[in-house]
C-alpha cells in the first residue's frame, strides 16, 4: 500500500546529510597511545567524508525513495523536511 508514503517535491534535490546530519563535520575516534593507562580512543570531529562538509547530499532515489509506477518519487523513511 502506498497510502501513508509522502511524496518528495519536484524541486528536492538534495537532502541533509545522513552520516552529520546536516551539521558537515562529524565525530571520529583515533586511538591514542598511552603507556601508562594502555592506551585509548580520543573523539575529534573532523569534515564529514559522507558530504564533504557541505551538510547536504544529492537525492538518491534509488537509495532514499519509492518509485510508483507512474515515476513518482516517495519517501522510503520519514520525511526529512
Ligand atoms: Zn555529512
Amino acid at each position: 500500500m502506498m497510502s501513508n508514503l509522502v511524496p518528495v517535491d519536484n524541486d528536492v534535490t538534495h537532502i541533509p546529510c545522513p552520516q552529520c546530519g546536516g551539521e558537515g563535520r562529524v565525530e571520529y575516534e583515533r586511538p591514542v597511545v598511552d603507556y601508562e593507562r594502555g592506551g585509548y580512543l580520543e573523539g575529534y570531529y573532523d569534515e564529514c567524508d559522507e558530504c564533504g562538509g557541505f551538510g547536504e547530499v544529492e537525492l538518491d532515489p534509488d537509495r532514499d525513495c519509492v518509485v510508483d509506477e507512474y515515476g513518482n518519487l516517495y519517501w522510503k523513511d520519514e520525511p526529512r523536511f
